[in-house]
């Protein structure tokens, strides 16, 4: 069966349908393409067809490109693969723009034939670059359809001639937004911002309408038609001229330079601006292999696609749990985390029990969704009715009686393990015998924790990020004991609220706060020893962190990473290596600059709790290096201090598979997105150079950059960790 079929009416209509056997959604692969070129030369060369209409026999119209396919092109061009991947694209150019001409006179623009495409749903990528070739796009009026280009999500961007076709509909700065952000909208919102042209109830109808009564002149792109100019300008008019010298700005700004597909489609599109559109597919095609060619993108899209998806389908699920969704979750404490938990949860349907200690605490919980969906419906992103529907779920109550049907119980109390333990048995009193309960914990090992529960086998961890309803990642954390049921449960449960999950072993930290303590810890030392601030911040922005170390302490308190490393020093005695943190964060808890909460800490604040810029106080107290450090040294620092010890979490077995090391990494604390995460980024500076240069760094600064064995054995043997632990389900 082919991907793409075709069916002739007796008005000369060809509707060309496509429907990839055996998928829930279309994605465009290498046989398909050949079968649609087949089918367009058709409708061009038939006298009996007058035009033709493309759409999708399923709900959606196509999730986008099957990513196997550069892959393929790279393999197949052997010794050149980026002769491969360059020829690759542009018989693509050739293929897309052959429907673009439709077969008219080039040089008349006339006798060419209509080609509409009419998308039930969503339309993404290469989705919507071969509608944005057609001559008329007809949309669905399915408010939950996605379209847009999200490539520069994973590090490529549209290279099917979407960068190009965009950048002449809109204009540099109207496609600004959907090119460099990958924003995504709903048909109206498209058909409002230009992407498409047309929103109807029956988009069949009118597409078919509109093929029957197309002119010539209806047929031709603007970009084809004489006297065109592009919207907004090109760079060297003096409008087109601000939006380059504006959007160049902006892309800086906002990537810092760390992201090279961002930089490279604009290349594309302010070279492409001052050519033919031709040969602007040319420097598209151009730019797009030298992106391909990048580690980066590679990277990227094996951990923020492949395996991102991988891990949502349940890659690491045990196997034979028949489905464990949960129908009604007790969540324990209605602070800052149960709170959200209890908003995703109602989200995602799930009855919730919201228990505290007095019945203010528990109602003030509950206001936390009242609040979030009062913000959304001013928004216009949800409905009074939606807020009602999800209040009506959650029961704020003190009474651990209402938890006697509960299937998941999630306790999110204070971090005291006193307090967990007595929480522990108050619950296992009331519920169910195979309810399973996890905690929240951010530091408390969940083996120890478990010590308070008869069942351990239903005991577990289940980490949230903070902000709960925005952070995409959920750490799972398996305790010794922790059966196989849990985890289904916990693994099913985070898929009901559309996160992505990764399981791990229990050790102390897990793993996200395992790596995010080192990094925050190494920007301190870098205080210590009279490193600027503003040096180790922007060398963190510059590698792609959302924010460096020292702006984190604030955000998240300079009192709770003092008692955390009270904890950790009371916990490990004399092999606390942590020393030289602790005088910085001390000293600052000393001063009472706690943070942003405090409205001061390493920076000042306004009392509106803006950030004024970094407090003068500290190089009293820490003089500034006369010399300080070069900018790669401090980036090294402080991005092996955190793959190395995802390493060590390899090598203790606390990460069991890598992917979720990479795609957890990027997810739970925005590690370098561009690098593909921790280990991903061994494998791009290789593992021999890896080792030596961790050699150098332990040498200069300390054991904590000692080389783990695991990587002195890969670099021995040349090998990389995608090489030495290929995942064994072939998702990555
Ligand atoms: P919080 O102080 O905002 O909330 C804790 C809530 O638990 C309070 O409302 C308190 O009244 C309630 N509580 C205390 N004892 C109780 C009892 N015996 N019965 C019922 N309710 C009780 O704290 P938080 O920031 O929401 O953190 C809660 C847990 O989540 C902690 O274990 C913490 O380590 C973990 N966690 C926090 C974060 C974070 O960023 N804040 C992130 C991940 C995990």
């Amino acid at each position: 069966m082919t991907d793409f079929t075709m069916k002739i009416d007796a008005q000369g209509i060809a509707t060309i349908t496509w429907d990839c056997a055996g998928k829930s959604m279309n994605v465009l692969n290498q046989d398909a393409i050949a079968t649609l070129d087949g089918l367009i030369d058709q409708v061009i060369s038939d006298d009996a067809i007058k035009g033709a209409i493309i759409t999708s026999a399923k709900p959606d119209f196509a999730a986008g490109m099957d990513l196997n396919i550069l892959a393929k092109m790279r393999e197949d061009a052997g010794d050149e693969p980026a002769k491969g991947l360059f020829e690759g694209t542009m018989k693509m150019h050739a293929f897309l723009r052959k429907i673009e001409r439709a077969g008219m006179d080039p040089k008349t623009l006339k006798g060419g034939k209509p080609i509409a495409s009419v998308l039930p749903g969503t339309a993404l990528g290469i989705g919507l670059e071969l509608p944005l070739a057609t001559h008329r796009i007809f949309a669905a009026d399915n408010p939950k359809a996605k379209i847009g280009l999200p490539e520069i999500l994973v590090g490529i961007f549209p290279g099917a001639g979407g960068t190009t076709r965009l950048v002449r509909k809109l204009g540099a700065m109207g496609a600004s937004q959907y090119l460099l952000e990958g924003k995504t909208v709903n048909p109206k919102a498209a058909k409002a911002a230009g992407l498409i042209d047309e929103v109807c109830d029956d988009p069949m109808t009118a597409a078919r309408d509109w093929v029957l009564s197309a002119t010539d002149a209806d047929i031709v792109k603007p970009w084809d038609a004489k006297g065109y100019k592009m919207p907004g300008g090109t760079p060297y008019t003096p409008s087109g001229f601000m939006t380059f010298v504006g959007a160049s700005a902006m892309v800086n700004g906002k990537t810092k330079g760390a992201f090279p597909a961002a930089k490279a489609l604009l290349s594309a599109v302010y070279e492409g601006a001052q050519v033919p559109f031709d040969t602007a597919l040319k420097i598209e095609a151009r730019w797009f292999t030298h992106i391909l060619m990048n580690p980066s993108s590679s990277a990227m899209i094996r951990s923020l696609f492949i395996n991102k998806g991988a891990l949502e389908k349940g890659a690491v699920r045990p196997a034979g749990i028949p489905d464990q969704s949960v129908k009604k979750i007790g969540v324990l404490g209605a602070g800052m985390m149960g709170a959200g938990i209890a908003l995703v949860s109602a989200q995602a349907g799930i009855d919730v029990v919201l228990i505290d200690q007095s019945q203010e605490a528990a109602d003030r919980g509950k206001a936390y969704t009242e609040t979030y969906m009062d913000k959304g419906i001013k928004r216009g992103k949800a409905t009074p009715d939606k807020k009602e529907a999800l209040l009506n779920r959650i029961t704020a109550t003190t009474d651990y009686n209402a938890l006697k049907d509960a299937d998941l119980i999630i306790e999110a109390v204070f971090e005291d393990p006193k307090i967990k333990a007595t929480v522990t048995q108050a619950v296992e009193a009331v519920i169910p015998d195979d309810c399973i309960f996890a905690s929240n914990t951010s530091t408390l090992p969940i083996s120890e924790l478990a010590k308070a529960s008869s069942r351990s086998e239903n005991f577990i961890g289940i980490h949230f990020f903070s902000p709960v309803e925005k952070m995409l990642l959920v750490e799972i954390i398996k305790g010794r004991e922790t059966g196989d049921r849990a985890v289904a449960k916990a693994l099913d449960y985070v898929r009901q609220i559309r996160k992505t999950p990764i399981v791990v072993n229990d050790a102390r930290f897990f793993y996200a706060n395992r790596c995010i303590i080192p990094y925050i810890n190494e920007g301190l030392r870098m205080i210590g020893e009279g490193v600027a601030p503003a040096l180790i911040d922007n060398a963190a922005r510059q590698l792609g962190f959302p924010v460096g170390p020292i702006q984190l302490v604030d955000e998240t308190s300079i009192d709770l990473g003092a008692k955390i490393a009270r904890a950790t020093r009371a916990a490990m005695g004399e092999a606390y290596p942590d020393g030289a943190v602790d005088d910085v964060i001390f000293w600052m808890e000393g001063q009472g600059r706690l943070g942003r909460k405090s409205k001061a800490g390493f920076y000042d604040y306004d009392e509106t709790g803006k950030r004024l810029g970094y407090w003068d106080g500290l190089s009293d107290k820490y003089p500034r290096l006369p010399e300080q450090p070069d900018l790669i040294e401090v980036q090294h620092r402080l991005m092996f201090v955190q793959a190395l010890e995802a390493v060590r979490a390899i090598e203790e077995n606390v990460l069991m598979d890598i992917r979720e090391g990479d795609v957890g990494a990027i997810l739970g604390w925005g590690f370098a997105p561009w690098s593909g995460g921790p280990l991903s980024w061994l494998d791009i500076l290789g593992s021999e150079y890896a080792a030596e240069r961790s050699d150098e760094l332990a040498a200069k600064f300390g054991a904590r950059f000692a080389c783990p064995a695991l990587l002195r054995d890969m670099a021995d043997k040349g090998q990389s960790f995608y090489g030495r632990f290929a995942p064994k389900d072939k998702a990555a």
